[in-house]
């Protein structure tokens, strides 16, 4: 592990709450990484905490619980934030109970309307565009139309694209793109990482403060970057999109750098 910032190694030992990311940090295509399975033990043993906190916004908590007891890991469901979720509840809180064109899975309309709303495919109030992997071109042309109507435009996460072991898919940055092409708006809300809001809504949740968290995650504009805007502590793996030159490319600074979840497991592992 490379430690760039002062004291980076005396603040990781007194971190009490690991967030975590999945896709490139903790698995990748559904499977774990080898050393995931340590990092849990290694944490739990010395009595922290580590929760998830996706951008997915194609998937539900349930399939998430499933996906992690299949490698193994038993988990609450408060060990699992999505931006799907997040952003149906912030709309909710922010607006009340809104008629909303989703572009998404059949899973995500659940998440909105178990959070108060009316999915709706005609006369919404509100677009919603997630990472949709049912997306067709019916889909397309109804967000943009209603989009170029006015009605408020949100997404519910920046990411252009996914990893998987084959290569980088499109994730919903990359479908609301094609919405932005053909209308000339803008996303009115971009919810899910790096908007510190999403942290800071689990810190409150876990009663961490800033000091005694840590964000881990592969990507830079995302996690690393909803990090530092959150003031907390970052660490980047290097199992998913970034790589340790990216660092200096994109001026995005974790304070340390760990070549894969196993090696923060070795170091929880190995202090005091
Ligand atoms: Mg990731």
């Amino acid at each position: 592990m490379k430690f760039l910032s002062k004291d980076a190694r005396r603040k990781l030992k007194d971190i009490e709450l690991f967030v975590l990311d999945i896709d490139g940090t903790f698995s990748i295509s559904g499977k774990f990484f080898e050393g995931s399975l340590k990092f849990a033990v290694n944490v739990e043993r010395k009595s922290k905490k580590f929760v998830f906190l996706t951008n997915n916004s194609n998937k539900s908590l349930e399939e998430y619980l499933e996906e992690f007891e299949k490698n193994g890991l038993f988990l609450d469901s408060e060990q699992v934030f999505t931006a799907g979720i997040e952003t149906a509840e912030y709309l909710y809180e922010k607006f009340g109970s809104k008629k909303i064109y989703i572009v998404g899975t059949s899973a995500i309309k659940d998440i909105f309307e178990r959070a108060g709303h009316k999915v709706v495919e005609h006369d919404p109030e509100i677009v919603v565009v997630t990472f949709d992997k049912s997306l067709n071109y019916e889909k397309l042309a109804k967000a943009s139309t209603f989009v170029s109507q006015g009605k408020l435009f949100v997404i519910t996460n920046p990411d252009l694209n996914c990893p998987s072991r084959d290569g980088p898919v499109p994730d919903t940055g990359a479908i609301a793109s094609v919405i932005v092409q053909t209308t000339g708006r803008k996303p009115d809300i971009v919810f899910g990482k790096p908007e510190p809001l999403i942290l800071e809504m689990v810190m409150k949740k876990f009663n961490v403060q800033k000091h005694k968290t840590c964000v881990v995650g592969d990507r830079l504009y995302t996690d690393i970057l909803l990090g530092i805007r959150a003031e907390v502590l970052t660490i980047l793996v290097l199992t998913g999109e970034a790589k340790e030159e990216d660092v200096h490319r994109l001026g995005i600074t974790p304070d340390i750098i760990a070549n894969d979840i196993g090696e923060i497991a070795d170091f929880l592992g190995d202090s005091e």
